[in-house]
């Protein structure tokens, strides 16, 4: 093979390299794959890549050499370290205007020092998230680049055509500079823990409260799932919930319930603190991961503390229950996704960052886990309104919340009544309420901590007096 020809350098031949590549070369791009275990390249080559534009290169001076300037190096290798001295071996390599880009799970901090310094150098960075999992990467993932704007058009052919497509979009365009592609990802990541939050919820309202079987729950998601939730998480759920272990008994009440987390939903957590912005329900949601983990002290007090028991009669009317589960979880799922892009709106204004609103929403579409209908419907309210300032502004959101509350008010209190945790259904119904109070008793609160710490206050504009002045310290 001649030199200078691959469109495209892949490093990092894991689960989603492999199937990165093996995509790409699907669309007519001429792809060089490079890991760092030399046997993993050979395994490749001769196996899944066999009579595909792929190439194989033996090291990092092998790969720069056979790519076509400005080359276009895509890692797909461990985020941390890893990524970093992987970008030391690669830049003496390269000339000014290559592109590096970095579509690990990578902390957008460190994209925002990585796009600080490559740039210094003359050389493009792009922070990409990718999601959609080997599948994805395979078939089309989502994907969301940020970094040197200069480096969009030399990779957008390859990213579109290799990303997931919705309704004959790609679920791919250029998010924003420095680390923001990998930020968004990251947002992304934390709803998906939202999302994944209130459908256990559901379920297991359904099953404490309502006594339904698995198999019933199963039809509900199924149901569920031909309606304003229709989505891919929804669909997975009605699958697990059917699917039976050898002896007939449903495989999901074996597991063990203690979720793993790999940080992302804390990032984004942790990321609202710093920013002030009140993103509860992931907050909510990864905490609710942590209370699952401690299993042994919970299984203490399961023995120890009393809460209410569910009589076998506590449901009346089934369809209903439904209806205002569903409605619930729609309601929340709203508040999760305003409370994302509030997030997301407030980074933009922190870190100086200009976002592509409308495409974010349009990215997530397709391709990644979080993909569903609904989101079709916050692509058109960002279209409509790129700087729109809530999602709970837009006409359609509003009216489908005020609409779905009923529903979720009585699905709270039955949770809260039969001692139901539902930590994501009421927190997002908290955030409503606290949302839409024109008052709230931050009043008090600001006299507390004048009280005992002289933090002053302001005064309401109309109370303002001689002796209350509404700017002046008190
Ligand atoms: P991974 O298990 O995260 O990483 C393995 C790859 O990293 C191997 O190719 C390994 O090379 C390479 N690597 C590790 N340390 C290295 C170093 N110091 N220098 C050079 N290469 C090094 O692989 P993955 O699951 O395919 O994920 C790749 C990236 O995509 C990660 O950042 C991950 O978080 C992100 N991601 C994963 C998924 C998913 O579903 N798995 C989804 C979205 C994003 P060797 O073979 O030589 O060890």
């Amino acid at each position: 093979m001649s030199k200078g020809v691959g469109d495209l350098g892949l490093v990092g031949l894991a689960v989603m390299g492999q199937n990165l590549i093996l995509n790409a070369a699907d669309h007519g791009f001429t792809v060089v794959a490079y890991n760092r275990t030399q046997s993993k390249v050979d395994r490749f080559l001769a196996n899944e890549a066999r009579g595909k534009s792929i190439i194989g290169a033996t090291s990092i001076e092998d790969l720069v050499a056979k790519l076509k300037k400005p080359r276009k190096i895509m890692l797909m290798i461990k985020a941390g370290a890893p990524v970093d001295i992987l970008i030391q071996e690669l830049v003496p390599h390269l000339d000014k205007g290559d592109i590096i880009i970095d579509g690990g799970n990578s902390h957008f901090p460190d994209s925002n020092r990585r796009y600080e310094e490559l740039t210094k150098q003359g050389i493009l960075f792009v922070g990409s998230g990718v999601s959609g999992g080997e599948e994805g990467a395979r078939f089309g993932p989502s994907l969301m680049p940020g970094g040197s704007a200069e480096a969009w058009p030399q990779i957008k052919n390859i990213f579109q055509s290799i990303a997931a497509n919705s309704d004959g979009e790609p679920c791919c365009e250029w998010i924003g500079p420095a680390g923001s592609g990998h930020y968004v990802k990251m947002v992304h990541n934390g709803i998906e823990y939202g999302d994944m939050q209130l459908i256990c919820e559901a379920y297991d309202i359904m099953k404490r409260i309502g006594r339904f079987t698995d198999k019933e729950i199963s039809e509900v998601f199924k149901k569920w799932n031909t309606g304003v939730l229709d989505s891919f998480l929804i669909e997975i759920t009605r699958d697990i919930l059917k699917f039976n272990d050898v002896d007939g008994k449903p495989l999901v009440e074996k597991i063990m319930d203690t979720a793993g987390q790999k940080g992302t939903g804390k990032w984004t957590a942790i990321n609202a603190l710093d920013l002030g912005m009140p993103v509860t329900l992931i907050g909510e949601a990864v905490f609710a991961r942590c209370l699952s983990a401690i299993k042994d002290e919970r299984t203490k007090a399961s023995k120890l503390l009393v809460g209410p028991t569910v009589p076998e009669d506590a449901i009346h009317d089934r369809e209903q229950f439904v209806s205002d589960l569903e409605q619930a979880l729609y309601a929340s799922k709203i508040i999760s996704y305003a409370q994302g892009f509030m997030l997301i709106r407030e980074a933009a204004r922190s870190y100086g960052w200009k976002l592509n609103n409308p495409a974010i929403a349009l990215m997530w579409r397709g391709g990644c886990i979080i993909r569903s209908v609904f989101l079709a419907q916050i692509t058109k309210a960002y279209r409509d309104d790129p700087d729109l300032e809530s999602l709970l502004f837009n006409k359609f959101f509003a009216s489908a919340a005020t609409k779905a509350q009923s529903g979720w008010r009585r699905s709270v209190a039955l949770a809260a009544t039969y001692g139901t945790p539902a930590p994501a259904f009421s927190t997002a119904l908290a955030f409503y309420d606290g949302y839409r109070s024109d008052r709230l008793p931050a009043n008090l609160l600001q006299a507390q901590r004048d009280y005992f710490g002289a933090h002053t206050f302001r005064v309401l504009p109309e109370c303002a007096s001689a002796n209350l002045p509404v700017d002046k310290d008190i």
